[in-house]
Formats: C-alpha cells, sequence, structure tokens
C-alpha cells in the first residue's frame, strides 16, 4: 500500500487561520502583534523567502515591516537597527534571514536579538528554555514538524525517532522536541557508522540533511513515517532522472523551469512507508506558519508578562 501523504499545506493553513483568529482577538484588545523582518543584502533565495514570511503576515493580520539594509552594512549597524526593534514595543518578533554577508559577525547580530521577540528560537536563551522544558520560542521548521505529528495523528510517546542532521537550527531542537514529547531518539550525521540501519530502527525518520534524494528505502522500515525537511534544487538531468525517471508531472516541470525542488528523501520511499511528507508541500509551509504562530506566542508572553508586571505596581 502507498504511503499516506502528510499534507503540508492543509496543516498551514489550519494553524494559518487559528492564528488569523487570535491577531483578530488581541488586535480588538489594541494588542496587534507586530513582526520586524531584517533582509540584509540582495540574497535572491533571502528575498523569496522574506516575501513570503510578508505576505503570510498580512494575511493572518499580523502588523510586518521589512528592513532592507545594504550588503555593504556593517556589524555595529546591524546590531543598532537590532537595539532599535528591541526597544520598540509595536514590536513582538524580530527574524533576521539568515545568511548574513561573510564580513557580518552573525553570531554576534543574533545574539543581541531580546529572546523574548527571538521569533526564530535562535537565542541560546531559547535553546536553554527548550532543553530544559521551559516556556520559550521554539525554531520554526522542527516546531512545524510537532504540528504535523500531532495533527496527523502519529504516536510520538515510546516511539522510535531517527533525526538524521543534527544543526542548530533543524536537527538538534528537532531531537529535543521529540524527546520532550518521550520519543527514544537518535540523532545522525555525517560520521554516524551504518547510517541505513540506524535509520532502519525508526518508527518516525526525520531527514534533515541537505542532499537530494539521500534516504532510499533500504534506509526505510515498512510502515514508518517520515518526515522529509530538504529543500534541494535540482538542475543537472542526471540527478533529475535518478529521482524521477517516468514522473511525467515532474519532467514537465524540469522541461519548462530547468530545475525542480527536492527533498532528503528519494520518491521510492513511498512504496514503503506508512506516512510520508511531500516535497514541496511538505514541511516548506508548516516552518511559515510556525513563524506567525511564534510571533503571536511572544506577543502574549511578553505584552502579558507586562501587564502583570504594572498590575503588581
Ligand atoms: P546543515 O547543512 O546545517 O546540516 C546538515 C546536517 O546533515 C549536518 O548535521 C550534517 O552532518 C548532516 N549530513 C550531511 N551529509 C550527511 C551524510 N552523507 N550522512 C549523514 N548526515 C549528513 O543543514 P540544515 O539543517 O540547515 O538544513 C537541512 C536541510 O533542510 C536542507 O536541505 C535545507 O534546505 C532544509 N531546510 C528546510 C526548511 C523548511 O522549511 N522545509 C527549513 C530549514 C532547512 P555533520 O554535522 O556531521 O556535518
Amino acid at each position: 500500500m502507498p504511503a499516506a501523504i502528510l499534507d503540508g499545506n492543509k496543516i498551514a493553513a489550519e494553524i494559518r487561520g487559528e492564528v488569523a483568529a487570535e491577531v483578530k482577538a488581541l488586535s480588538a484588545a489594541g494588542m496587534r502583534p507586530g513582526l520586524a523582518v531584517v533582509l540584509v543584502g540582495n540574497n535572491p533565495a533571502s528575498e523569496i523567502y522574506v516575501r513570503g514570511k510578508v505576505k503570510s503576515s498580512g494575511e493572518v493580520g499580523l502588523y510586518s515591516e521589512q528592513h532592507t539594509p545594504s550588503e555593504r552594512a556593517t556589524t555595529q549597524e546591524l546590531l543598532e537597527l537590532i537595539a532599535e526593534l528591541n526597544r520598540r514595543d509595536e514590536i513582538d518578533g524580530i527574524l533576521v534571514q539568515l545568511p548574513l554577508p561573510p564580513h557580518v559577525d552573525s553570531k554576534k547580530v543574533l545574539l543581541a536579538v531580546d529572546p523574548a521577540k527571538d521569533v526564530d528560537g535562535f537565542h541560546p536563551m531559547n535553546v536553554g528554555f527548550l532543553s530544559t522544558q521551559r516556556p520559550g520560542l521554539v525554531p520554526c521548521t522542527p516546531a512545524g514538524v510537532m504540528e504535523m505529528l500531532e495533527r496527523s495523528k502519529v504516536k510520538v510517546a515510546g516511539q522510535e525517532a531517527v533525526v538524521v542532521g543534527r544543526s542548530d537550527i533543524v536537527g538538534k531542537p528537532m531531537a529535543m522536541l521529540l524527546l520532550n514529547a518521550n520519543a527514544t531518539v537518535t540523532v545522525c550525521h555525517s560520521k554516524t557508522r551504518d547510517l541505513p540501519g540506524v535509520c532502519r530502527r525508526a518508527d518516525i525518520l526525520v531527514a534533515a540533511i541537505g542532499r537530494a534524494g539521500m534516504i532510499t528505502k533500504d534506509f526505510v522500515r515498512p510502515g514508518a513515517t517520515v518526515i522529509d525537511v530538504g529543500m534541494n534544487r535540482v538542475t543537472d538531468a542526471g540527478g533529475f532522472g535518478r529521482l524521477f525517471a517516468g514522473n511525467s508531472k515532474r519532467e514537465e516541470t524540469f522541461r519548462n523551469k530547468g530545475s525542480v525542488l527536492v527533498g532528503d528523501v528519494h520518491p521510492e520511499v513511498a512504496e514503503v512507508a506508512g506516512a510520508i511528507t511531500p516535497v514541496p508541500g511538505g514541511v516548506g509551509p508548516l516552518t511559515i506558519a510556525m513563524l506567525m504562530s511564534n510571533t503571536v506566542k511572544a506577543a502574549k508572553m511578553r505584552r502579558w508578562s507586562h501587564v502583570a508586571e504594572l498590575a503588581r505596581t
């Protein structure tokens, strides 16, 4: 039986609907949540991501603004911009689109974001909150994966989960969230011995590697849930043929665009998995939906704690 498809577009629409209702209620109470997006320079991929984030903010009713310092902006100039956004009460979320230009000290800039406004969940304070199970802001992509598992009624507690990839942005927080949800978690990376064998132990397999179609059938236990975080653009005919030979819809896209978007999971995995996320239309849409959700969460946590403080004085 072919794998059930976990539809990220549908789940993201559900989340956006819930966020929009919350934004409406908060706005009516005079607390419209606000998101500031900082895009440095003219990286075309970053420009596309930022456009999507700003568009989605408008759709759910968030206030949003975009800051576009030039490619030549210094670390100091960016620190000043962040300090100003930290100070402004109507800004609840600050997102610094990565990558920053090579001459900028990215770590220093990210560290400068007020942890209460860190809607990407990258600040070490939020990382600490996650690992000690305190309320905080969680990175959007792994948070989206958890929403997908929960809303698709995939059992997590007591299950074997294997995460391939250990980046600070995806792999590590993903592993932590699964652990917090009581899965038994294994984290794999480029030095893991017998990767297919370790992956075959998984009831839930998360691929966050950045290598088109690397996870083939022999990595997957029949019936497992496979979450494909990877987003890779394949432009060469050989690579395309290895993944999608005979798939007329993809062949047409490849002919028209000269490239296709591919996950880390080979399409053949759908023959053995119990459930699988497509690329595109799987984890990607959830990432933006969770950014919207994180902005509302940040607004509530920060502004309500202000209200509570005022009430005490
Ligand atoms: P990184 O490059 O930061 O991390 C990749 C990880 O994969 C590393 O831990 C690396 O191991 C591991 N890895 C690389 N090659 C192998 C291999 N041959 N065998 C086992 N492990 C390997 O990537 P990110 O975590 O930022 O992103 C991963 C993927 O997810 C990318 O395709 C990215 O585009 C996509 N992505 C998608 C998002 C979405 O919204 N859907 C959001 C963010 C990312 P090591 O640490 O040993 O080098």
